[in-house]
């Protein structure tokens, strides 16, 4: 965003507004820390620190959005509609991740690739060009805390074929009420694993429909 505003790059600026935002963000609601919170802190602000450090986006370079949200009308489908962290100068899109730890490179593509197509249909849609490349940004939060940049590529045809089959796959199974659960690795995340391992098979899965 400083980027964006043609800021000077300023790491003690970055600080205080990570500490302030650290402090507004718990305004509402009442953390659990078990004593830890700054323990937490530090290891949260270490990490950003490492990544403004070592991110290879250059002070000077200006994108061209910042947490853009964009629409694309796709023909016979729902309008699609998301929000996109960074757009790099050259149409260069940026995704930021955090992971615990290291991902596995070679699997990055596929997990990500309905995010990441999404993205490249919003950007082709928005200005008319084609992205130059799709970017994920892992930011690991292990002690010594890393930075992965994977650089994907531009969306192929065979991979935006995929994306519209997929779309219209969900879509079919939304009008028919198609709400059962799919369990996987993805299950850990979700916040409504109780609803769902309530599911009786018989009448619609509740955590289905929420998820
Ligand atoms: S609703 Fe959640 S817990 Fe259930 S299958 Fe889907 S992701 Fe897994």
């Amino acid at each position: 965003m400083a980027c964006w505003k043609r800021e000077p790059f300023a790491l003690e600026r970055y600080k205080q507004l990570f500490e302030e935002d650290w402090i507004e963000g718990q305004s509402d609601m009442v953390m659990g820390w078990d004593g830890e919170e700054e323990q937490h802190r530090e290891s949260a602000w270490t990490t950003l620190e490492h990544y403004f450090r070592e991110t290879p986006i250059k002070p000077d370079e200006r994108p061209e959005a910042v947490e853009v949200c964009a629409e694309a009308e796709l023909p016979g489908l729902p309008r699609l509609i998301g929000i996109i962290d960074l757009i790099r100068a050259g149409g260069r899109i940026v995704d930021f991740k955090s992971a615990a730890k290291t991902p596995d490179v070679d699997q990055l593509a596929h997990q990500n690739e309905v995010q990441t197509s999404c993205y490249a249909l919003l950007y082709r849609d928005s200005t008319g060009r084609m992205e130059q490349d799709i970017e994920l940004h892992h930011l690991v939060k292990t002690k010594t805390p890393k930075l992965v940049v994977t650089a994907l590529g531009p969306m192929t045809d065979h991979q935006e074929m995929r994306l519209y089959r997929t779309i219209e796959s969900y879509v079919e199974g939304m009008e028919r009420q198609d709400f059962v659960p799919s369990p996987g690795l993805h299950c850990s995340s979700c916040e409504f694993y109780q609803e769902c391992r309530r599911w009786n098979g018989k009448e619609l899965c509740p955590g289905a429909i929420a998820g």
